[in-house]
């Protein structure tokens, strides 16, 4: 039996009608760009998952560029991101011309260490990047605490995130300003590039819409610097009829993990966390960690079971950042974290024998 680390396909055949009906009303009501559908979309995304704004955007590097830009970081500034996460967590600062710092982080949920946090912060620092990883909600009480007692502004990328709660609240609301991406492989995903901007913040929020659509509330008067963020109808539309699905299918990713977690039986196998006691994640990925993690991925490739590697290299030690000062051996759990780390299928179409047949594959190991 093979088993692919991710086949989108089954979930789109499955959404097919709904999904080519809902893109031919966008269509034939000329709605490319925001528009209706987007509202609609910025709406339902808000009431599923409780966010009371939301402003749709055209990826999710975009709300992170959008934050950095609206919280006025700039040359001079530091802001803090975790050496363990997809490049875009680092790209809005670098984007506005500050300097991303990049610190370690936990051995048991992948995401900043609040102390690794605290001794990264120097007179400079304006601001993190708090990453929900793997869909895993961060410590947010260390983190928040930190962030308070230094005044930075604390953006959430919660890329991999969409339905994840901390203590009952949805991430990004916990910071100033939280971001999604809806990448197809997200496990909120469209049909093409697509992201969100959230805040608890009325003011953070006014000024990322104006950003959003070139610094303008009314057309051809511009107040303030803006960018070209705007989602497009399409995307909304198809997200439209995958939102009613997703709690189904974040339910599914969470029994495909217990199960993982319970049948796993090889030594030296690290399992990640299925939860913390705040936290409920979502399972964007089912990431294990191996001392032997090549040899393993070959086996279990041997045997038909797709794994990705998720990630190789931290972020200190990528070349677009060479010259940070920041050097290999000084982020040691996020550098042990890509060297032995393996991902695991985890889609919701997953059958539970596919999911044993992924179990006996690593235990056989
Ligand atoms: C996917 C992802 C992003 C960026 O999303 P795009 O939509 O590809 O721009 C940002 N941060 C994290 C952690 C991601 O996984």
């Amino acid at each position: 039996m093979k088993v692919p680390f991710l086949d989108l396909s089954i979930q789109h055949k499955a959404i097919r009608e709904q999904a080519l009906a809902a893109l031919a009303a966008t269509y034939d009501a000329t709605r490319f760009c925001l528009g209706r559908d987007v509202e609609e979309f910025e709406g339902r995304f808000g009431e599923t998952l409780g966010y009371p704004r939301v402003l749709g955007m055209n990826s999710g590097t975009s709300p992170l560029h959008a934050a950095c830009a609206l919280a006025g970081f700039g040359p001079g500034d530091e802001v803090v991101v975790p050496a363990f996460t997809f490049i875009s967590s680092a790209w809005g600062a670098r984007y506005v011309g500050a300097k991303p710092v990049f610190a370690d982080i936990e051995e048991g949920t992948f995401n900043l260490d609040p102390a690794a946090l605290e001794a990264a912060v120097t007179p400079r620092t304006r601001g993190v990047v708090v990453v929900h990883l793997f869909g895993q909600p961060a410590r947010m009480e260390g983190l928040l605490a930190v962030a308070r007692r230094h005044g930075l502004f604390v953006i959430e990328d919660c890329a991999q995130a969409a339905g994840a709660r901390w203590r009952g609240t949805p991430v990004g609301l916990l910071g100033d300003a939280g971001t999604f991406s809806f990448y197809p492989t997200k496990n909120l995903g469209g049909c093409g590039e697509g992201g969100a901007f959230v805040s608890r913040d009325e003011g953070v929020f006014a000024k990322a819409r104006l950003m959003r659509a070139h610094g303008s509330g009314r057309r051809y008067y511009h107040e303030t610097l803006g960018f070209n963020f705007r989602m497009d109808g399409f995307q909304a539309a198809v997200l439209n009829v995958k939102l009613p699905l997703l709690a189904g299918w974040t339910a599914r990713r969470r029994a495909i993990a217990a199960r993982y977690v319970a049948g796993i039986r090889l030594a030296d196998a690290v399992p990640p966390v299925l939860g913390t006691e705040d936290g409920e994640g979502v399972f964007h990925q089912f990431t294990l960690r191996h001392p032997r993690r090549d040899a393993l991925r070959e086996h279990l490739a041997a045997r038909g079971v797709g794994t990705d590697l998720i990630y190789p290299v931290p972020l200190h030690l990528q070349k677009c950042f060479e010259g940070s000062g920041q050097k290999a051996g000084d982020l040691p759990v996020a550098e042990k974290a890509c060297a032995t780390c393996v991902s695991l299928p985890i889609f919701p179409e997953l059958t539970d024998a596919q999911v044993d047949e992924v179990i006996a594959a690593v235990n056989s190991f």
